[in-house]
């Protein structure tokens, strides 16, 4: 790419109107147009050049940017470096699209870009720790094996489109305000292909390209959630005629795992405790993501009561310290008590000062009717 000072390219000082501009471009582009200049690339050049400088100088923002920044190389998008403004665009700019045709042989290329896909992944829980390697099979369009993707059957060559001569644009002479200029636009007749086809590829309809089973097989990184999408690049439906193959997306999905909740890196999972253990304290072994874990149950814990046992979550998304797992305790009372067990807990609650009354069936049943009575 050309870097060059835009007010200089344009030959105009620094404190031009936007009309001394706009006027010493129309002057500049019919000069250096490549139809008034065929064949000559330095003319080509400066036309980019001059219409690169007007796609600054035009633009009040641009031009301000350019003015205070002083050099084309400080811009924080810079036109001249590439990726900003492209001919292309200029050139529609000025002449309503359609593309530009210099005299030469440079028709629109034909090719067509595949389509991106998306697929889905379920991944478990417990992959989110390490993250995992995990295939991917979808159906994608990929180039015709029978007619090596020109639609022709037995890949045959096909006819040169007359009405293009295989270049697959027509041509035609627009007057516009810097005179006449030669735009160019596909061809009706084959579409841009540039030929035509008498015996169509049975394989593919002629479309040169056929629906496959395939598989890919990605990296998963650790820490990701339920919804994001991993980007393989590539790996969509391949194009046509020299076109780039499309992108595949893969959404992933997190199954869900009965033993956790999740909230970003922090897991929640639930503790039933005895009564005893509530009451007396307890060391209690927690069934963790990857592993069994030890928690201190402190004498009178109380139903409901969380418990944090640190790093014991899940990495955040590529890797990275893990999030804490909080335990929710809940305490079981004794469904079904025998005699012995009964018992005790009699005498416990005598020890607490109370009073309880021996239930005259026994068993839970006695002890329900007894209540409503
Ligand atoms: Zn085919
Ligand atoms: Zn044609």
């Amino acid at each position: 790419m050309t870097r060059t000072d835009p007010y200089e390219a344009l030959g105009v000082p620094r404190e031009a109107s936007a009309d001394e501009i706009k006027s010493a471009y129309r002057r500049l582009a019919r000069k250096y147009h490549p139809d008034v200049n065929p064949g000559d690339p330095s003319a080509e050049e400066k036309f980019k050049e001059i219409g690169q400088a007007y796609a600054i100088l035009s633009d009040p923002e641009k031009r301000a940017r350019f003015d205070r920044f002083g050099s084309v190389d400080d811009l924080p998008d810079n036109p001249f470096a590439g990726g900003g403004v492209q001919f292309s665009d200029l050139f529609d700019m000025f002449f309503g699209g359609g593309g530009a045709d210099f005299g030469g042989s440079r028709g629109r290329s034909t090719a067509v870009d595949g389509e991106d896909l998306q697929a889905h992944v379920v991944l478990q829980l417990a992959d989110v720790l390490q993250g995992v390697e995990q295939t991917v099979s979808y159906r994608r369009l990929r180039t015709c094996a029978d007619c090596g993707g020109n639609g022709a059957e037995g890949g045959a060559t096909p006819d040169r489109c007359t009405a293009c001569q295989g270049t697959g644009m027509v041509s035609q002479v627009r007057n516009t305000f810097i005179g006449s200029v030669r735009t160019t636009t596909t061809c009706p007749t084959c579409n841009g292909r540039g030929y035509t086809i008498k015996n169509p590829c049975r394989a593919c309809r002629a479309t040169g390209l056929v629906e496959e089973q395939t598989s890919t097989t990605i990296r998963i990184p650790p820490g990701v959630e339920t919804g994001q999408t991993l980007h393989v690049a590539g790996r969509g439906n391949e194009g046509l005629r020299g076109g780039h193959a499309g992108d595949l997306y893969v959404v992933l999905n997190v199954a869900d795992d009965k033993r956790f909740e999740r909230h970003g890196r922090e897991l929640v999972t639930r503790l039933e405790i005895s009564i005893a253990e509530a009451a007396l304290g307890a060391k209690i072994t927690v069934d963790g993501l990857d592993d069994d874990l030890e928690l201190d149950v402190p004498a009178g814990t109380q139903p409901g009561e969380v418990f944090t046992i640190r790093g014991a979550g899940l990495p955040p998304l590529h890797g990275g310290a893990r999030g804490n797992l909080r335990v929710r305790v809940s305490v079981a009372i004794p469904k079904k008590l025998n005699d012995e067990q009964r018992k005790l807990l009699m005498e416990f609650a005598r020890a607490c000062g109370e009073e309880p009354k021996e239930p005259e069936g026994g068993g839970l049943l006695g002890g329900l009717f007894r209540r409503r009575r």
